[in-house]
């Protein structure tokens, strides 16, 4: 078995670990595979051992690796997640290439993805990101903010408004971790309670998949326990 099954076998199973834990169905949570930086022969490896899921972060990138596996190496159907932060610039390689947008974190971006999303194309399925430990350095719209986005996004076309997505602050104590992904999950049941049908909260990565599972995660962002460490930063 390659490192990258082994890894990704044992990132499954502390996912049904966790889901086990809050009583939740292990199919209840998906694994989306960050292959950021990490070149094509890395996703098709996780692809042989079943993974089908991707998030990537870099436009140019990201859409090079969908090109790369649909036209080369003829894996049709992975699913591929933009999951960085999102210019307007690169809208349209976006709108393009993938089949989700975690990041949306201003109605310009969500129009410019709806105006340029291609009419053969299913229609793009898109989280709206909140900063939800309200640091100045984090991308996301304030708690506040969201509601009014939300109703927003939902009433473009070729854009379905699936739920929210979060990076929380890094930290080491279980109690503390699951602190903003319980705002996040409450933040999400008071759109519903406005009439709102969302269903994702992408939230969780390697170092805290668990406490998000806890709290109602039904997307986790796992790039480092699949692939190891990144060694630089695409720009
Ligand atoms: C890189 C990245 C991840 C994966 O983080 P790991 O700690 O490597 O699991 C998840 N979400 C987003 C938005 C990222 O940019």
């Amino acid at each position: 078995m390659s490192a990258i099954a082994a890894n990704l076998q044992a990132v499954l199973a502390r996912i049904a670990d966790a889901c086990r834990r809050s009583g939740r169905p292990a199919e209840s949570v998906r694994l989306l595979a960050v292959s950021k930086t990490w070149p094509i022969d890395c996703v098709l490896a996780a692809a042989a051992a079943g993974q089908r899921a991707f998030g990537e972060s870099y436009a140019q990138e990201g859409a090079a690796k969908v090109v790369a596996a649909f036209d080369r190496h003829r894996d049709r159907d992975l699913e591929w997640h933009f999951i960085g932060p999102l210019q307007g610039n690169k809208t349209r390689i976006v709108a393009e290439h993938f089949a989700w947008v975690h990041a949306i974190d201003r109605l310009k971006i969500a129009e410019r993805l709806a105006a340029q999303r291609p009419a053969g194309l299913p229609p793009l399925q898109v989280c709206v990101q909140v900063n939800i430990s309200g640091e100045a350095s984090k991308s996301g719209c304030r708690p506040d903010e969201t509601l009014a986005l939300c109703q927003a996004v939902a009433t473009l076309p070729a854009l379905r408004l699936r739920g929210l997505m979060a990076i929380p602050e890094p930290c080491d104590d279980f109690a503390a971790q699951r602190a903003p992904f319980r705002r996040l999950r409450e933040l999400a049941e008071t759109l519903r309670a406005a009439g709102l049908s969302i269903d994702t909260l992408s939230m969780g990565m390697s170092h805290d998949l668990e406490a998000a599972v806890a709290e109602g995660a039904t997307i986790v962002r796992i790039g480092t326990a699949i692939f190891g460490e990144r060694q630089a930063q695409t720009p």
